[in-house]
């Protein structure tokens, strides 16, 4: 009886993207206030929650290892494992059908709220699970539970409309639905007065925000004057809501960086329209020229799928001119992996042979590898703007490893910086992953 007493202690692990990072600070916040311990030691725990991720296959097969070596790493004492994330509304409560899996709880990224109530009733009968698709939760009454670092997540919105037929986000997250602007600027007001420097504003398809009669343009700018906010990114955004307000809010506030992720995942219009994108090869590349001709000097990533169902050779060209005709600075590259769930997965067959997807992985590897090369040359000898993210390199404990206003990393030798420093360094060296320096004084 005296152990009901002491404070249950949860560790949490988190997989994917930064949107299941938030989750996790928001799931901190929850439990916290609920009377939960966290502990960064797994072996201590009473409560282990993974946060996942249902975007690739392997992401998948990871929890799945990883619940088998929790169970095996705690046989004969007592652990509660919960499921979280989108992985939970996947796959829903087949997670509790595997018995290997032995999972005691499952909730979905709409149903944090209810963590308290669903621990406590794990310890009773039954297998408790909440995987609401809700049409109206933001946690926009949750203050996230941050672990410091300089830069800070805010969710402005949840969910997704697009359907992109190889995408599980819709099915895992729901509708798009956002939070005001007011809740999100007093939320970047408490963030400058705990001492972040940087915030990144988060949405499945955050340029789709939308709340009253205000878009992502009147949120920016809103954000962008509030004191003590010396940066400000975001992602992940899509094609079709770039107009040129937002543009120009971009182009007015110097605390807004000069970087945008724009994904293309193809080249070719007809994988585009199979992949339901909305837009054409030619609308892409319009759209990078009128958002460089808007934003000097804008740096520009992307995220590109080969092997499509159906893609062919000559398809896949199509992917690689537009690489070469854009020259992101850098990008996320992947071969398609089928989701439960999608409707690629419904109607469409997965007919590109694994070693063909591949061969384009590896020749889009290369022609990257050499794009970026050629862009971080040009960058010696040029004295840019950099905020110290720590002290220490895998080359070396004395560097400091930094981010530039265009989201490059940057290696600077010497010095003595504290993390949020924004130090003036002149480039001395370029690799195709990054850049090093030299402080200005
Ligand atoms: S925009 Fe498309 S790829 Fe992005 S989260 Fe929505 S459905 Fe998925």
């Amino acid at each position: 009886m005296v152990r009901f007493q002491q404070k249950r202690t949860v560790f949490v692990e988190t997989y994917g993207c930064q949107m299941n990072e938030y989750d996790t600070e928001l799931v901190r916040a929850i439990l916290t206030k609920a009377d939960y311990a966290f502990t960064q030691d797994e072996a201590q725990a009473d409560i282990i929650m993974l946060n996942t991720c249902a975007i690739r296959e392997h992401a998948h097969r990871k929890v799945y290892g990883r619940v088998h070596k929790i169970l095996h790493d705690r046989a004969g004492v007592p652990v509660k494992i919960g499921i979280l994330g989108c992985m939970a509304t996947n796959l829903r409560t087949e997670l509790f059908e595997d018995r290997g899996l032995k999972i005691d709880f499952i909730a979905g990224p709409d149903s944090y709220k209810r963590l308290p109530q669903l621990i406590s009733e794990s310890y009773g009968e039954g297998k408790p699970f909440d995987l609401t698709l809700s049409e109206f939760e933001t946690y926009s009454d949750v203050y996230p539970k941050r672990e410091g670092g300089v830069n800070a997540w805010i969710a402005v919105m949840r969910g997704c409309n697009n359907f992109c037929t190889f995408c599980v986000v819709p099915y895992t997250r729901g509708r798009e639905r956002s939070r005001s602007v007011g809740n999100i600027v007093e939320e970047a007001q408490r963030l400058a007065a705990d001492g972040f420097k940087q915030i990144t504003l988060l949405g499945q398809n955050v340029n789709s925000y939308r709340h009253e009669e205000h878009d992502f343009a009147d949120l920016m700018a809103a954000v962008a004057r509030v004191k003590g906010i010396e940066r400000i990114r975001f992602t992940s955004p899509h094609p079709k809501d770039f107009p040129d307000k937002f543009l120009e809010v971009m182009a007015a506030h110097d605390n807004i960086c000069k970087q945008i992720h724009l994904p293309l995942q193809a080249g070719s219009d007809r994988i585009l329209e199979l992949m339901n994108r909305t837009y054409t090869q030619e609308e892409f590349l319009r759209l990078v020229d009128n958002i460089r001709a808007k934003v000097p000097g804008i740096a520009l990533s992307t995220d590109v799928i080969v092997g499509f169902c159906t893609e062919t050779d000559e398809e896949f060209d199509q992917t690689l001119k537009v690489m070469r005709e854009v020259e992101f600075d850098s990008a996320f590259m992947f071969k398609y992996s089928q989701r439960k769930g999608t409707i690629a997965s419904r109607k469409m067959e997965d007919d590109v042979p694994e070693a063909i997807k591949t061969e384009r992985i590896v020749a889009l590897n290369e022609l990257q590898r050499d794009i970026m090369e050629k862009l971080n040359a040009r960058h010696v000898g040029q004295t840019m703007s950099v905020m110290i993210e720590k002290k220490g390199t895998r080359k070396s404990d004395d560097n400091f490893l930094g981010r530039a206003d265009n989201n490059k990393l940057v290696t600077i030798s010497d010095g003595d910086f504290q993390a949020g420093d924004i130090i003036p360094v002149m480039i001395t060296g370029a690799s195709p992953h990054q850049l090093r320096g030299v402080p200005v004084y």
